[in-house]
């Protein structure tokens, strides 16, 4: 509406890999001299030292937004080639940047200077932030270290890339031709139509199975093929080891210990007692042993419950399906549990699915985020998106002013990275005289439409759905127009997963799903009975879940406590040591499940893993006051919005979460929903 705000959004098409590192080496040259001139001018003001370098850095962001995102869901040997080869530019620019003593200088000066107290709130906690991301960065070290220091950044740049690569490549290199349709028994039909017309694709006869996670968990679920079910489990659980079905080829075991050392390595650097300890410095927590404590009193309340889950399932397995209770393996926990579900609460994963097609799931998503929040969310035609599964759509407010925009691209595909995720295609800044809007990119691997039948979604997929889009809804509908606390910029990193798992909650509710779910072909509301299921079933085996979430988060913090500079701590025996603690199903001995850890050893989440559990205090809680008030009570949606989803990284979480339920958080409503109330 206001002329002064402006969506940029990339073209994809004109992305060309032969000019994108002489463009990239351009773009760096221009920072570079942004920072110098922002470094020396004096008086120091906002618009000479922050201003500059926010303008600079959106101009690279916008260049190399696109080519990032493209080499994550459209993978292709050339991009990837020279994506790696840009990387160690990029990692050697931002810790140059990180140790600029003369720009730290000037920050300095800016934090003492007389502008400073005219700043607003978000303006000077930037400031705030970026003096403690100087420290981070090395700025203080002396000249051999920070060379040194500026080798670890390449290396684990280069070593955490590496390890996504080697996932990717494994995931996609193996497939498993079935002959004989006998073999898929048990299979929901769409999945056998799928295998086949996979098969066909590559002018094969034939069903083809792969590991991308919707194949894999239907043949998990359902197969009645129980050499099946191990074979794709051994696949799977195996990837990127050397042990895979592929030898050493894509073996991540290295790497992991050149990882956790080089981390280990940084922290000592930085006067940390290790990896974990530096870790804590963005997040809420305090020190590790605070986490830990956290974890073992969620353990400790939560094993008993989760071991008579698991008895439950051996007891079933032997009175009902013919496997001795002693014998029932990690191939067999989904496959049992889905039956014993059945028989408990008359519910199995594929009996939703007919009531969550794509095409209802996705605009019912937006119904409910609108009637929340004030919004309208439409498609835009005509936009450059890079698949045609992807789809552009735009976010206006009640008042008729454009907020954002974003980029969907739901479902698994060769040559597209596993899991579900957000990303920052633009970030909501001032530039000049204009806003520029906040864009994201929103990315699922959800199980895809099979020829012109619509796509029908497992309840679990749309609760992942939800979840990526409270991400995307911190980065969007943020007021911030200064980029270090603009969205989930600057926001505690344990408190990041508030949103996304906030918005879970709305999965589970009458007066939402009515907005979500219709029956493919009646259009038919999820009738009372099989809502009363879903919700009679949430906490089914919740307490098994919840004790395989700490299982990763204290793997992932013993990891970063353990590991020095001269050595990694011993990745399989600390994972041993933790599950010999918390876990209740028995894993066999050739389970690498670690190889493919992408969360710690290639994204965000390292020594950070507990931040799923930490911030879903947090989120529950906050729904709990919707729980009082209404599910769909848009006087509390409102203040959801401008007290948490608006305010970004501008205060602190413990600060917005007060502001929003009128107190501290307490841990009784995610006990409550995890059954250990
Ligand atoms: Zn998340």
């Amino acid at each position: 509406m206001g002329s002064d705000l402006q969506i940029n959004r990339p073209a994809f098409a004109a992305v060309d890999i032969d000019t994108i590192e002489v463009t990239l080496d351009d773009h760096l040259a221009r920072c570079r001299k942004v920072v110098a001139g922002a470094s020396t001018e004096r008086p120091v003001t906002w618009q000479s030292l922050m201003q500059s370098q926010a303008e600079a850095h959106n101009a690279l962001h916008l260049f190399w937004s696109p080519i990032s995102h493209l080499n994550a869901v459209m993978n292709t040997e050339a991009l990837r080639d020279v994506y790696n080869r840009c990387l160690p530019r990029l990692s050697a620019y931002w810790t140059d940047l990180g140790q600029n003593r003369a720009l730290h200088d000037a920050t300095l000066a800016l934090q003492e200077s007389p502008e400073f107290a005219s700043l607003s709130d978000a303006q000077r906690r930037e400031v705030e932030n970026d003096l403690r991301e100087f420290e981070l960065g090395g700025v203080a070290l002396d000249d051999a270290d920070k060379q040194r220091f500026g080798e670890i950044a390449q290396d684990l740049s280069r070593l955490t890339t590496e390890f996504s690569d080697n996932v990717l490549d494994a995931t996609n290199a193996w497939e498993k031709l079935i002959g004989d349709v006998q073999e898929l028994d048990g299979l929901p039909t769409s999945a056998i139509e799928a295998a086949r017309q996979r098969a066909a694709g590559k002018s094969m006869q034939g069903w083809l199975l792969n590991l991308e996670f919707p194949v894999y968990h239907a043949v998990m679920t359902f197969a009645n093929n129980r050499a099946l079910r191990e074979e794709l489990y051994t696949a799977y659980v195996t990837r990127a080891s050397a042990t895979g079905p592929h030898g050493s080829r894509w073996d991540n075991g290295a790497g992991m210990n050149s990882i956790l050392q080089r981390r280990a390595e940084k922290a000592a650097l930085l006067g940390r007692s290790s990896y974990a300890e530096l870790s804590m410095a963005r997040k809420m927590v305090e020190n590790p042993a605070q986490v830990i404590d956290f974890l073992d009193g969620l353990a400790e309340q939560a094993i008993p419950v989760a071991q008579s889950e698991f008895d439950a399932i051996c007891r079933f397995a032997e009175s009902d399906l013919g496997l001795a209770a002693n014998d029932v393996a990690a191939w067999d926990v989904p496959w049992v549990s889905d039956k014993l579900k059945k028989r408990d609460h008359d519910l199995s994963d594929d009996d939703l699915k007919p009531y969550f097609p794509a095409s209802r799931a996705i605009p019912g998503l937006f119904a409910v985020c609108g009637q929340l929040f004030g919004l309208d969310i439409e498609a835009e035609e005509g936009i450059d998106v890079y698949h045609p599964d992807v789809t552009y759509y735009a976010i206006t407010d009640r008042q008729g002013q454009l907020r954002g925009g974003f980029y969907l691209d739901p479902y698994a595909r060769e040559h597209k990275r596993g899991g579900a995720w957000m990303d920052v295609c633009t970030t909501r800044q001032r530039l000049g005289e204009a806003v520029q809007l906040p864009v994201a990119y929103l990315v699922c691997n959800l199980t895809p439409p099979v020829g012109d039948a619509p796509a029908l979604l497992t309840h679990q997929e749309v609760t992942t759905l939800f979840h990526e889009f409270g991400h995307g809804l911190h980065h969007m509908l943020t007021r911030m127009d200064t980029a270090g606390v603009s969205g989930i910029n600057g926001v505690e990193w344990d408190a990041i997963e508030l949103p996304s798992q906030f918005l879970e909650n709305w999965c589970w509710e009458r007066e939402s799903l009515d907005l979500i779910a219709g029956h493919v072909e009646t259009g038919e509301a999820l009738p009372d009975e099989l809502l009363e299921k879903l919700r009679g079933a949430r906490t089914f085996q919740a307490a098994m879940q919840l004790v395989r979430q700490l299982e990763f988060a204290l793997f992932d913090m013993h990891l970063h406590l353990d590991s020095t500079v001269e050595r990694a701590a011993d990745i399989q025996a600390t994972l041993d040591a933790v599950r010999a603690r918390v876990a209740v199903v028995p894993t066999p001995d050739f389970n690498r499940f670690q190889n493919g850890f992408s969360h710690i050893f290639a994204g965000g989440y390292a020594a950070g893993y507990f931040s799923y559990k930490w911030a879903e205090v947090l989120s529950a809680d906050a729904f709990s006051r919707f729980e009082e008030e209404g599910i769909m009570n848009a006087d509390t949606g409102r203040e959801f919005l401008t007290e948490i989803l608006e305010v970004g990284g501008s205060r602190d979480a413990m600060s917005s979460f007060v502001a929003f339920r009128g107190r501290e958080p307490v841990i009784d409503a995610l006990l409550r929903h995890s059954g250990l109330a």
